[in-house]
């Protein structure tokens, strides 16, 4: 496994490889796996998958502070370097980029990417700037490791739905590859942040993934509910956890994130063949959590 700290190194890793592995047999695709590190079994899903369908796998670890708002977490983001290194090597990584922060912004930068619409709702309400700093960082990444595919968890499934924006609008050569959320055996969906729980607020926190899993049973069911009425019902569900804070709780038609009718039953929305997306964001004392489900009427 190589590792790179400088663009410069990083690209002439990659041609290596490319080069080297051109007439093997997993060919010389590039599958390409961006993270902010202190990675965890979702981050290994991901190189997983790179693995199976890449024959290169470029690993990022980059905590990227423009996605980062003045008032959030980004000088306690969770770090582990080593742990991290040794992970990539058991997923058989073979190129990691850990860039410094003058590394990927040595210069007062001019230059910011930004997806309108999608970018209004859901964590991008709440997080203004963020998907700005997801879209620019993305792209740059992209422009430095030069990806055939690039994985990414359904867990941020608004920023997939942005980044498929963003690849279709630019006319970026790259496919998005969404992978399925891994959770813990009790249902959390995991995550960097949850080492910022305590014992209590990780078992109240459980309500999340319960709330979501009975709503998505209603919504897949014939149940005559409303979106408002499922809405409701899990803002309920998570209001009676003490340590819960409720930031959003929504449903929208995924991936276009745009609004259901509210009032509507869902039979019109099954007959329809699309996507809903129920997602939310709670936060635990200082630590905000994100979870969702998507339900295609396929
Ligand atoms: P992060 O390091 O939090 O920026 O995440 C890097 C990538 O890992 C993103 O594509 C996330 O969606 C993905 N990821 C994080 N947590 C999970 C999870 N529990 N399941 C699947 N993917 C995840």
């Amino acid at each position: 496994m190589r590792i790179a700290t400088t663009i410069q190194e990083v690209r002439a890793f990659i041609a290596e490889l490319r080069s080297e592995r051109q007439s093997s047999e997993a060919g010389n695709l590039v599958g390409f796996v961006p993270t902010m590190g202190y990675l965890h079994e979702g981050h290994a899903s991901l190189l997983r998958r790179a693995r199976r369908e890449c024959g290169i796998v470029a690993l990022s670890i980059f905590v990227n502070p423009i996605q980062f708002g003045p008032n959030e977490d980004l000088d306690r983001y969770p770090r582990s370097e080593a742990a991290d290194l040794e992970l990539a090597e058991r997923e058989g990584v073979d190129v990691v980029f850990l860039p410094s922060v003058e590394e990927m912004y040595p210069r007062e930068r001019k230059t910011t990417v930004t997806v309108t619409g999608l970018t209004d709702v859901l964590c991008g309400a709440s997080r203004p700037g963020h998907f700005d700093g997801v879209a620019t960082v993305v792209s740059k990444l992209f422009n430095i490791v030069k990806p055939d595919r690039a994985f990414f968890g359904a867990k941020d499934a608004q920023q997939v739905a942005v980044l498929q924006k963003m690849v279709s609008d630019l006319n970026m050569d790259i496919e998005i590859v969404p992978c399925p959320i891994v959770r813990e055996e009790d249902g959390l969906a995991l995550s960097s942040r949850n080492v910022y729980l305590s014992a209590e607020q990780r078992s109240e926190a459980l309500v999340l993934s319960r709330s979501l899993r009975e709503a998505s049973a209603r919504i897949e069911s014939s149940s005559p509910a409303t979106p408002e009425q499922i809405v409701e019902d899990v803002k309920r569900a998570i209001e009676a956890s003490p340590l819960a804070e409720i930031d959003y709780v929504q449903m929208l038609s995924f991936p276009d994130l745009s609004p259901l009718d509210q009032k509507r039953d869902l039979s019109e929305l099954r007959k329809s063949g699309g996507s809903v997306i129920l997602a939310l964001a709670v936060k635990f004392g200082s630590t905000r959590l994100i979870d969702n489900a998507i339900i295609s009427f396929k």
